[in-house]
């Protein structure tokens, strides 16, 4: 860009936070620089709003005189520098998203709302290095215990006040008599301390240096891997001898994960192994921790950023290698306005920094099997667990015809007693909270339903309320039922609530740990639970799809899974690969040191052919099998989707205005390319609103692009488009 000469610019195109798919024109003061990508005030209708520049220009097609002046330049640099810029409008084309939209997304909350962009002192905190001063007792000072604990975990190393203040709110007058009797240095720093390893970690077995050398053989350049490995395998040890050689190349490492609850975890053990500056960038932090952190990480002070999504969109100067940890995982899929694959954007943006980027998981999904299939993608393989742990052994529990206690079968008793009997742990997944998915009146036969949404309100027994669980409405469990007034009311079915309850009933003497995201709500909630399911205080864990993610209890060497079979008749075309690897990650949980691990899978289809080859033959297989069925028909990865969604209080215009993208879309078609619908959405009424959808499918991604790319083309000629809700999903992970 012609930064060079920035006086000459007398107009400037400006992207602001707007769904509009545009950029705005405004007029120059001429006598400041211009920056693309830095932040500016500009008048927005009525409004004042922070923009980010996208070009000077020379003329504008609008008259100067109807055009509005920049009101104030917020930034002196880029905030977004001309790498994350090009990755951005990219993004925007391919996503079909408007730019000023996606450009917004990509800064914290603070920057948006045009805070300076400036580095704060922060207060630091360590163990006082030769103190008398007695520790905090556990009994009489919990939370000073609690945050002594937290430095003595720290070693010798500064502990910073974001991370205290995630114990509790009240960490600080906590902490204050402990600094003044001596206990606990305080400092302040401009940036983060640097953290210093203090352990060197195994030593690698011969897969995991195989993948290492291949990895770190082409740091430099663009070069994509997937890291194909068991559960257990050592896939985090390969990450971490990956960051030593592009730390020693002063870069960055950039490492996403699919939950917020890793990374503590994952810092922790990170924080052990590796020299350097670590931080982590997640939604859970508050606003200012986060720009913060942001912010050492734009600016290049960060040399190891671990974050869940939305960091792959964070500026790094000396990016030199990108780890997306559990690629399979939905979550890298933003569901909701500026809806990118994160896992996706990785790939672009590795190939446009020329780095290295690896793929990790033990369950690819089937887009990245296809890659990997295809050549694209280089695969290395980790076979075996790491240290001395086997692999867990699966097996099929026929739950036909057997008598259910609180819908666990007594083989499935049997087996926990034998475990817990052995000093073991064992896990229990079922991936529904609550007590109970349905509450049913015996006598009319009524549900009691969510009065927003198509669905039935799950009940919550200890809280005593039913709660919907796709709109978050709420109301108390009645006495008797909403139609009829009968009180014979059943509960049916069951979710983790129920089953911890039971299993508490049941073994009245053993520790129940039940770990969702109801019982994990409070701060610090989950931390402790994950703790006592480590240190094998709770020797049963009763969870959904939180307990199943890339968690190391050394303890557990059983898991049964509860509820499998819901994954083969779901009406997503991505249910059966969801299921798949979601029963070999909670298998996964089994036997990870020296104990064998055993998984039991109650099911009623235990003659399904796909639960069978996924048990005998493993995920690769499962997979195989699976992938045929989408290659005929003609689904992703073979082929390409986009999903038009429209939504409105009432049941017709969603499906008028869909009708009326159909025509415009069809009239003529681009080559190649089926429409299909538009049809209600599978679960039409949500939170109030009717939603349809239209799906477009090709075998061509740029055909598809074509036909969406006409789509936003001339928006204001589409009658309702500025009114309606509706969106684009480019490769959309479900079709709900
Ligand atoms: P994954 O990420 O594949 O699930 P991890 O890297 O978490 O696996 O490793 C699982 C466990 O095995 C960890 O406790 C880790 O410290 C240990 N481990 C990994 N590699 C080795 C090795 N080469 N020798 C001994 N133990 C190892
Ligand atoms: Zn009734
Ligand atoms: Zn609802």
């Amino acid at each position: 860009m012609n930064s060079a000469d920035p006086q000459s610019f007398a107009f400037v195109q400006v992207a602001v936070p707007t769904p509009l798919h545009l950029v705005f024109d405004y007029r120059w003061h001429a006598n400041r620089p211009l920056i693309p990508g830095s932040r500016v005030k500009v008048p927005f209708g009525r409004r004042t709003v922070v923009g980010i520049v996208i070009k000077g220009m020379h003329e504008s097609t609008y008259p100067a005189n109807k055009l509005r002046s920049i009101i104030d330049v917020l930034d002196t640099d880029a905030i977004l520098p001309d790498d994350v810029m090009s990755l951005l409008q990219w993004a925007s084309r391919y996503y079909h998203h408007p730019i000023g939209d996606v450009l917004c997304s990509a800064l914290p909350v603070l920057l948006r709302q045009g805070k300076p962009a400036t580095l704060a002192q922060r207060e630091i905190f360590r163990l006082a290095q030769q103190s008398s001063a007695p520790p905090p007792s556990a009994k009489k000072a919990p939370l000073q215990h609690n945050l002594y604990k937290l430095l003595l975990d720290a070693e010798s190393q500064y502990v910073d006040a974001f991370t205290l203040a995630a114990v509790s709110t009240r960490w600080r007058s906590a902490l204050k008599p402990m600094v003044e009797r001596g206990l606990v240095e305080a400092d302040t720093n401009m940036v983060l301390p640097s953290n210093k390893a203090i352990d060197t970690g195994p030593e690698l077995i011969a897969e995991q240096q195989t993948a290492v050398a291949a990895i770190t053989a082409t740091l430099g350049q663009y070069s994509p891997f997937l890291l194909n490995g068991v559960t257990g395998s050592g896939k985090t040890e390969v990450y971490l001898r990956c960051f030593e050689p592009v730390l020693e190349r002063k870069q960055q490492v950039l490492i996403l994960v699919p939950e917020i609850a890793l990374t503590p975890q994952l810092m922790r053990r990170f924080q052990r192994r590796i020299s350097g500056c670590l931080v982590s960038l997640h939604s859970a932090m508050n606003s200012t921790e986060r720009m913060q952190n942001w912010l050492l990480a734009a600016k290049g002070h960060a040399d190891v950023i671990i974050g869940t999504r939305s960091a792959v969109l964070v500026p790094l100067p000396r990016l030199g290698l990108i780890i997306i940890d559990e690629e399979h995982d939905g979550s890298l899929k933003q569901q909701d306005g500026f809806r990118y694959h994160a896992r996706d954007l990785a790939m672009v943006r590795a190939r446009d920094c020329a780095c290295p980027i690896v793929l990790g998981t033990a369950t690819p999904s089937f887009e990245t099997l296809n890659n990997a299939a295809t050549g694209r993608y280089t695969e290395l393989n980790l076979t075996i667990r790491a240290g001395d742990a086997k692999p867990p052994k699966l097996a099929l529990l026929d739950i036909r015809r057997r008598p259910l206690i609180e819908g666990m079968s007594d083989r499935l008793f049997d087996e926990i007693d034998k475990h817990l009997e052995a000093g073991n742990q064992a896990l229990i997944f079922i991936n529904r909270r609550g007590f109970a998915p349905t509450l049913l009146c015996n006598d009319c036969g009524a549900c009691a339903d969510c009065r927003r949404c198509d669905a039935h309100m799950t009940v919550h027994a200890k809280r005593a309320r039913l709660r919907c669980h796709h709109c978050g409405s709420e109301r108390p469990v009645p006495q008797g039922c909403e139609s009829c007034g009968s009180e014979e009311l059943d509960r049916i079915g069951y979710g983790t609530e129920r089953i911890a309850a039971a299993l508490e009933a049941r073994y009245p003497d053993v520790n129940v740990a039940r770990i969702d995201r109801d019982s994990t709500r409070r701060k610090g909630a989950l931390q402790a639970q994950l703790d006592a399911a480590t240190s094998g205080e709770a020797q049963l864990l009763v969870g959904t799809q939180m307990l199943a993610k890339g968690h190391h209890f050394p303890g557990v060497t059983l898991v049964c899974i509860l509820d499998a079979d819901r994954g083969l008749f779901g009406t997503d075309f991505r249910a059966l690969e969801q299921m798949g690897q979601l029963i070999v990650q909670v298998a996964g949980r089994a036997g990870r040191e020296k104990k064998q691990g055993s998984v039991l899978i109650q099911t009623r289809n235990p003659d399904n052919p796909m639960m069978q080859t996924l048990v005998l033959d493993g995920y690769a297989s499962f997979a195989r099998v699976a992938l045929d069925d989408r290659r005929l028909a003609a689904l992703p990865p073979y082929a390409y989707v986009a999903l038009v969604r429209a939504e409105a209080p009432d049941v017709e215009s969603p499906m008028q205005f869909l009708r009326d993208v159909s025509k415009r879309l069809s009239n003529p078609a681009v080559e190649g390319v089926s429409i299909l619908g538009p049809v209600p959405a599978p679960m039409e009424r949500l939170g109030g609103k009717y939603r349809a959808q239209l799906l477009l499918q090709s075998m061509r991604r740029s055909s598809l692009n074509e036909t969406l790319s006409r789509l936003t083309a001339n928006l204001d000629t589409l009658k309702g488009a500025q009114r309606m809700r509706w969106s684009i999903d480019v490769d959309p992970v479900d079709l709900f």
